[in-house]
């Protein structure tokens, strides 16, 4: 007889979850809080403009990624859609001089060096490390959780070229990475795109993703690689719930009976897959104790493990002029500004426009996105508590940031529109996101990345998926763990 599947959240891991358990033979339906999946992988319309909420960039569009074919299998990715590939990871704009990481690396090397001759020899060793950073994959086959000792080594040895950037930079904390350089311009190119505190590795590797060209925005952008998600899904012959909450979690003896809705309505299956948010599920609903000792410790080491999350506005461009503006990413010096008690000295902006078919010329958009951490939401928590104060210090930041971006592009005055503005706040009220995580733990300097298992010891019918499952987390991870999880389910024979 078939079996029957519950997965809990319509994330990119539940989605991706979903058709894989649908090839294997499993009757799938997905429950999901909100009146539309995606979950973080999400964008909206305003006043005729669309805000894309996620996808920066996409790893895994290179055909020989092994990622690739998850994203094909999915229909996020298929010969018939278009790849956009911004010229640069980020610019800097200071006193006039325009500072790229360059997708090509080569070109970022000679503007790099051509500014700051001084730093030959630490731009130098930057490079050739991004440069073997470029082997970084996520895992796609097994999760490293699961992995006996050999598969971990074989792991290990696929990035060996990313050795030399681990021992360089792996216990580095940006500042101390950008400590290495003398030139001012450097200094700020490298200081204030990530937090202070952030591993220089992180960093490293994140421009490498640009260099190798596994990163790039597939057409339609977050809603458009969900939308073809739901098609493979539902046509395979899966089916959503939407606007079902679970709320409780009925366990018996090591098996789950029922999950309950918000709506009080009971839903059972032979086997569950918990593709939301994990710290609910063992803090609420079954107990920490069911909790794999992996993910415990990094709730419980906030030091050394981080949810970073951001404070957002977005701007739409009301003028059907194109007018001459930077692309992608950008981050430029300005007046200071304060958010959740922190000072600001710069501004980072993205431009949206390299996807006509959501960002025609005449509907442009910016967003600034300021990152934030932990420390950040449980300031826009209290501030949620009085939902008018919440929402005034949501708009006296927007209308700084619009200020800091017409004194940046004085072409802008006058032709910017407020469209949305949203705070670390929104993603918990989402997708029940832990401090409103944009994605999962950040590894800071002097701890160790950590993997959970998809299974629970002492639970045979509940599975785990999603972004927590791995450091970092990202679209990446979320879709692995979709996949793992359904591997888990059929290693236990259920
Ligand atoms: C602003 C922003 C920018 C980002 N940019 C990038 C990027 O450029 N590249 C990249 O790789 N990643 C990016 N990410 C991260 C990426 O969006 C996430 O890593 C990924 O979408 C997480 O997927 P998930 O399925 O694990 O979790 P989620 O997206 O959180 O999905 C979980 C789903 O479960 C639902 N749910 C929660 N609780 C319940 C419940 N009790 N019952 C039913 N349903 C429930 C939620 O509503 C949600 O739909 C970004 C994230 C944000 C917020």
């Amino acid at each position: 007889m078939t079996k029957t599947l519950a997965i809990i959240g319509g994330g990119i891991s539940g989605l991706t979850a979903g058709i894989y358990a649908l090839q294997a033979g499993y009757d799938t339906t997905i429950y999901e809080k909100n009146s539309m999946v995606g979950g973080e992988c999400t964008g909206w319309n305003r006043q005729g403009y669309h805000i894309d909420n996620c996808v920066h960039f996409l790893l895994g569009c290179n055909e020989e990624d092994p990622l690739n074919k998850i994203w094909k299998n999915t229909g996020v990715l298929s010969d018939g859609i278009k790849l956009y590939r911004e010229p640069y990871f980020y610019c800097m704009e200071m006193n006039g001089k325009k500072i790229h990481l360059w997708r090509d690396i080569e070109k970022a090397r000679n503007e790099l060096f051509s500014i700051a001759p001084e730093d030959e020899k630490e731009l130098a060793l930057f490079f050739q490390c991004v440069k073997g950073c470029e082997c970084i994959q996520p895992p796609c086959e097994i999760s490293p959780a699961h992995m006996n000792p050999f598969q971990y080594m074989k792991m290990g040895m696929s990035m060996k070229n990313a050795l030399k950037a681990n021992k360089e930079y792996g216990k580095q904390t940006m500042s101390e990475f950008v400590s290495r350089f003398k030139n001012p311009y450097i200094k700020a190119l490298f200081g204030n795109y990530f937090n202070n505190n952030f591993s220089a590795l992180t960093f490293v590797t994140s421009y490498a993703f640009y260099t190798s060209n596994t990163a790039a925005i597939p057409e339609g952008g977050s809603t458009g690689m969900v939308s073809r998600m739901i098609q493979r899904f539902t046509t395979l012959g899966g089916r959503i719930n939407y606007s079902s909450e679970v709320k409780e979690v009925v366990i018996d003896r090591g098996h789950i009976r029922a999950i309950i809705l918000k709506n009080g309505k009971d839903i059972n299956a032979d086997n569950y897959i918990w593709a939301a948010d994990p710290y609910p599920l063992f803090h609420d609903m079954i107990g920490m104790k069911f909790m794999d000792p992996n993910l415990k410790y990094m709730y419980d080491n906030p030091a050394g493990y981080e949810a970073n999350t951001g404070y957002q506005a977005a701007f739409g461009i009301t003028t059907n002029e194109r007018l001459e503006l930077p692309e992608g990413s950008v981050i430029f010096p300005c007046e200071e500004y304060i958010i959740a008690k922190k000072r600001y000295s710069f501004c980072g902006m993205r431009l949206y426009d390299c996807d006509e078919g959501l960002f025609p010329v005449n509907k442009r958009v910016i967003q600034c996105n300021i990152l934030q951490n932990a420390d950040d939401f449980d300031y826009w928590a209290e501030l949620y508590n009085d939902k008018a104060v919440y929402e005034s210090e949501k708009m006296r930041i927007a209308k700084e940031l619009k200020e800091r971006l017409e004194m940046q592009y004085p072409q802008l005055a006058n032709k910017l529109v407020l469209l949305s503005t949203y705070s670390p706040v929104t993603f918990n009220k989402w997708c029940n996101a832990y401090k409103g995580g944009y994605m999962s733990f950040n590894v800071l300097k002097g701890f160790k990345s950590k993997y959970v298992k998809n299974t629970i010891e002492g639970i045979d019918n509940l599975f785990l998926a999603g972004q927590w499952l791995q450091n970092s987390g990202g679209l990446p991870i979320a879709a692995v763990e979709g996949k793992f999880a359904i591997a888990a389910l059929i290693k236990a024979g259920r």
